[in-house]
């Protein structure tokens, strides 16, 4: 995965000529971290884990990035996901740098206080490295405020006050109005400023989407408030379609009640997998890194596809999709919401002010929508492809 993201960092530095020393500067971790978690499970038995923290880059500002809590998670998905965000925060001009790390622990399998033990842990052993002005935590994969909340806690058990070290905190605990969609409707911003370029509006396409979780979910409310037809979308359970449009407050009433998009009697059942090729005018990957492949790129009918997860598109599908003259908004600009509205968090909790829901709206437009033409203008300028603008 990192390989992936060094070939897009290396186009972007090839176009720039940087020299040789540069790039290694650019592309070398400046501190990896792995700690060994052991807790104990609810009915007495050893739990082990393991915990990651890499920390890319700190030139622009303090490192930034999400905890993913999957199995998956291992050095080199924290080193390629920190890299990113090195770029993401560059690409919307927030004062940050990168990093990004989590436990390769399954938290469907874990009860809560299984899931409380080994964050509180991974904070002990972590507390060194990260802290308000250093390193600064967020939701990402499998981790939500409930989560950021108990690192806080954890934290200032050691440190005293200091809310200002991890974002995407629930709102009684210092957290931001409009933190936890905020990835989804910067998704939804950067769709618009894409069909804006030629009089189109949301209201003019259709999407799938994969991956409900709060990225996919959130995306497709707020696009479907807009006039979007979101026809199929998917989750661990499987996908559903519905060329009319499913009806979204419906699904998301169906899923809290759930857990789960399967059997939602709104819409078909399709393959998960088939959601990624679905016949939409949009394509938005909102789930995990690789889901566009050499293998099904070419299959893709979408216009457009908008990279809300991070990492989707491996460097074969990506050049397929460029070939056959699909544009991707790459993950560092489509996704960036959610860090934007953390840095806001941020902000807030050096201020100890809170800001209005509408204001936090209007900052995140208005970064986004910047980014976006700034990146746009770029492509245009050069002939670059949006991901290699981008980087
Ligand atoms: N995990 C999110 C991302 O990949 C958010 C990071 C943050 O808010 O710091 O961008």
């Amino acid at each position: 995965m990192l390989e992936a993201t060094n070939l897009f960092f290396n186009r972007a530095a090839d176009h720039l000529e940087l020299p040789e020393d540069l790039r290694t500067i650019l592309l070398t971790p400046r501190r990896v971290v792995r700690v060994e978690i052991v807790t104990e499970s609810d009915d007495g038995r050893l739990l082990h884990h393991l915990g990651f923290r890499v920390q890319h880059n700190s030139v622009r500002g303090p490192m930034k990035g999400g905890l993913r809590f999957h199995p998956s998670m291992d050095e080199d998905h924290a080193a390629s996901l920190a890299s990113l965000m090195t770029w993401k925060t560059a690409v919307v001009d927030i004062p940050y740098g990168g990093a990004k790390g989590g436990s390769n622990c399954d938290p469907s399998k874990l009860s809560n206080r299984e899931l409380y033990r080994i964050t509180t842990r991974f904070v002990e052993l972590m507390k060194e490295v990260v802290g308000p002005t250093v390193d600064i935590p967020a939701p990402d994969v499998n981790t939500n405020a409930q989560v950021m909340g108990w690192i806080m806690d954890e934290y200032t058990k050691y440190y005293g006050f200091s809310p200002g070290v991890v974002t995407g905190k629930p709102l009684d605990l210092f957290g931001s109005l409009g933190r936890e969609e905020a990835t989804g409707r910067g998704v939804m911003y950067a769709l618009q400023e894409y069909l804006q370029a030629d009089g189109r509006s949301l209201s003019d396409v259709s999407v799938s989407i994969q991956g409900f979780g709060n990225v996919g979910s959130n995306a497709a409310r707020l696009i479907a408030e807009q006039g979007g037809r979101i026809v199929a979308t998917s989750d661990i359970s499987g996908g559903i379609a519905n060329e009319q449009g499913i009806d979204i407050p419906a699904l998301l009433e169906w899923t809290a009640e759930h857990g789960v998009v399967a059997g939602f009697p709104g819409a078909e059942p399709i393959d998960g997998a088939d959601v990624l090729t679905f016949k939409a005018d949009v394509l938005i990957p909102a789930a995990l890194e690789d889901a566009l492949t050499a293998d099904n790129a070419a299959e893709v009918q979408a216009e457009v596809v908008v990279e809300a997860a991070n990492a989707p598109t491996t460097p074969d599908a990506h050049d397929i999709l460029h070939r056959r003259g699909i544009t991707v908004i790459p993950d560092i600009l489509a996704n960036a919401g959610g860090v934007t509205v953390s840095y806001f968090e941020w902000s807030q909790n050096i201020q100890q002010f809170r800001w209005e829901l509408d204001r936090v709206n209007q900052e995140l437009e208005r970064v986004m929508r910047r980014a976006y033409g700034s990146v746009a203008d770029l492509a245009r300028d050069t002939g670059l492809d949006l991901r290699t603008a981008a980087f």
